[in-house]
């Protein structure tokens, strides 16, 4: 389970503080879907990277995991972010120079497992993303959404807690994008992760859980029905 209260962020911007996180309260709890919308400029990445552990919040905490981030020191949170947190952009992010498999793999390096478990684990996530086939082929020989597939395969191979989604659709034409999308949720929801996807997508929101709009500095429920 996720849990932030009051985080607060401000960028320090030409001598003043631009505040784009005001009072933010959020609960996501195992294997929940949760969509986040807002307009361009409200602030969603900034969370994301707060909730991932990549920026430290102006004030306010977050758990995950048994953990309180504000107490872990800097190589630990890195660790910590490495071990149960998935991340997915919606520019793929996969390194060109490494393979399908190699790509995949990488999260796991931390956890020095057996070379057949390896295998094992990284059969299983090639057909679950339905691409058993292409385990030596580099990013560039993919489409789009084959990519955004491997990279969510990257995101979730070590299991981690809490996989964050930053636009992931965004790239994708929307045929692909819901597949992409349907795959993501379905994968995630079986290993009981919290997940957390921004989008601007409403086909991404209406297969979430849950709907909430980041506006003015503060997260508030939106009914599905409710345009933003
Ligand atoms: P969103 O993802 O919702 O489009 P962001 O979190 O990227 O919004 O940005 C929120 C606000 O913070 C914007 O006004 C943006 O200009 C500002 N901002 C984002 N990153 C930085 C930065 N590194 N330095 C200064 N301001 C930033
Ligand atoms: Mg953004």
């Amino acid at each position: 389970m996720l849990t932030a209260n009051h985080l607060q962020y401000a960028y320090a911007e030409a001598g003043h503080m631009q505040v784009v996180l005001q009072d933010i309260n959020l609960q996501v709890t195992q294997g929940e879907r949760v969509a986040l919308v807002g307009s361009s400029g409200s602030g969603k990445s900034t969370l994301l990277n707060l909730l991932g552990g990549i920026d430290k919040p102006s004030a306010g905490d977050i758990h995950l995991a048994g953990q309180t981030f504000s107490q872990l020191t800097e190589p630990a949170l890195t660790l910590f972010r490495r071990q149960h947190i998935g991340f997915i952009y919606q520019q793929f992010n996969l390194i060109p120079t490494l393979t399908v498999a190699e790509n995949i793999l990488l999260p796991l390096e931390l956890l020095e497992l057996d070379p057949d478990t390896q295998q094992q684990r990284l059969n299983y996530w090639l057909s679950a993303i339905q691409l058993p086939k292409r385990a030596q082929a580099f990013p560039d020989q993919l489409s789009g959404g084959e990519q955004q597939r491997v990279a969510i395969a990257r995101a979730l191979i070590h299991q981690p807690a809490l996989v964050l989604a930053d636009e992931p659709t965004g790239n994708l034409d929307a045929k692909t994008g819901a597949l992409v999308l349907d795959l993501l949720f379905e994968l995630s929801r079986a290993q009981q992760q919290s997940l957390l996807v921004v989008t601007h997508s409403q086909v991404v929101a209406e297969r979430a859980d849950r709907v909430l709009l980041l506006q003015d500095g503060c997260l508030q429920p939106v009914t599905q029905s409710l345009a933003w």
